[in-house]
């Protein structure tokens, strides 16, 4: 069942598909489709594999232990640290920090180095595509410290305007947090651009990754991020593990964020002396088991090569945008020109929700609602899309079976 160890010269979907067992099941009697990528996606056989593995072979605490499933188990959690500083190009193991996901990573950003940086008049700048996850932190924030918000606009398209975004700068803005592609709308946003505009006027960028890491290659050096953030789960591994990174001088001078076991050198009880990187950010017993097993998915990825990932992904995204927008009555949001392999959609006079039901009974699972962006949701004045997001293992045919049910569930409903 394992890829080969070469990145895969020729990439063939119903191979790759055999890697997730869950892709054979049914729902309602008919064959899984599953669309509902952006949300979480399925995992291979492998990172199954790696949590068995862990669990029945070497589980024990990690760091502390000098006993032999101790030691094996810190390195292949720390084995973990070295796939992921590879994976997007960090030029330390040092500068990733194991986090619950992409929200704590961003979380984490706001109430250490955002409490140390940010005062009273201070200025952070979202955009009106942001996640909740990377709105809420930065509220939370400038609540606290009687700072100012401030919101790129998008255009029609769901597209950055960029000269809108250049005009919010200024010395006053002290953080810049962007989605480097929206969850919503599928947008890629040109973070590189946003950076260097935002390191021209003083401030530090965050890049919310939670969207890009499954779908782009990432290289946080040629980004020149402050801090880049995303979620295990949404790249075919386990929930409840992620990655904060961030750029060392920052991380070093940054506070700590929770106290606790690990992340701490010296404790006495009016004097403690924190850890060195990574480890000052990670307060007590993380969660080891997925940390070791999102190795599997990096891997797993790496070896049918990011690249024929995005190939096939690129096939699919335009062919559900052809097929779809033949659908009567069907509008697509998010046109952008540059985008990850999703379709958002709102059908006339039917809801998403109802669609939604209607397409679960022919086994096609999409997502309904407003995906947590609903600042962007009330930009287009709609409660939400029905939103059809790929991934490596999903088919043409399947594209058919989605289009088939829609036009059954309009017929239906509308
Ligand atoms: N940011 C974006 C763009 C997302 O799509 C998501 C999840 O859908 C998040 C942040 C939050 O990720 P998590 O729930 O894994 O922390």
């Amino acid at each position: 069942m394992m890829p080969s160890a070469a990145v895969q010269e020729s990439f063939d979907v119903y191979s790759v598909r055999k890697h997730f067992p869950i892709l054979n099941r049914e729902v309602k009697g008919k064959p899984l489709v599953y669309f509902d990528n952006a949300a979480s996606s399925q995992k291979p056989q492998v990172v199954i594999d790696a949590l068995v593995n862990y669990y029945t072979g070497f589980n024990a605490n990690i760091h502390r232990g000098i006993h032999s499933l101790a030691e094996e188990a810190t390195a292949a959690y720390e084995a973990t640290r070295d796939a992921a500083a590879q994976y997007i190009n960090s030029p330390s193991r040092e500068q990733i920090i194991f986090t619950r996901g992409t929200t704590e990573g961003i979380n984490l950003v706001a109430q250490t180095w955002g409490r140390q940086n940010v005062k009273k008049g201070d200025e952070i700048i979202i955009s009106t595509m942001e996640h909740h996850s990377n709105i809420v932190p930065w509220y939370i924030l400038a609540q606290e410290k009687d700072a100012v918000l401030k919101v790129i606009p998008v255009s029609e398209t769901g597209e950055l305007i960029f000269e809108e975004y250049e005009k919010l700068l200024s010395d006053k803005t002290k953080i810049v947090a962007i989605g480097h592609a929206s969850n919503s709308l599928g947008t890629i946003n040109p973070v590189k651009k946003i950076i260097q505009k935002a390191h021209a006027a003083g401030a530090v960028v965050l890049v919310d990754g939670a969207q890009s890491s499954v779908h782009l290659d990432i290289n946080v050096q040629d980004l020149d991020c402050d801090f880049f953030v995303f979620s295990s789960h949404k790249m075919y591994g386990p929930t409840g593990v992620g990655v904060l990174y961030g750029k060392y001088n920052l991380l070093e001078t940054m506070p700590v964020y929770q106290g606790g076991g690990e992340m701490i050198k010296e404790v006495e009880f009016g004097r403690i002396i924190y850890n060195d990187l990574p480890y000052k950010y990670e307060a007590g017993t993380p969660n080891i088991a997925d940390t070791v097993a999102l190795k599997a998915a990096i891997d797993f990825v790496s070896q049918i090569g990011k690249e024929n990932i995005r190939k096939h992904e690129s096939e699919l995204l335009a062919y559900a945008t052809n097929q779809l927008q033949q659908v009567p009555g069907l509008k697509i949001y998010g046109r952008a020109k540059d985008k990850v392999s999703l379709v958002s959609f709102v059908v006339e006079k039917v809801h998403p929700q109802d669609l939604g039901i209607l397409l679960d009974n022919r086994g096609v699972a999409v997502r309904t609602g407003h995906h947590c962006t609903q600042p962007l949701m009330d930009f287009f004045c709609i409660p939400g899309t029905t939103r059809a997001s790929f991934a490596m293992y999903n088919t043409i045919e399947e594209i058919d079976i989605l289009v088939d049910g829609l036009q059954r569930a309009i017929k239906k409903l509308a």
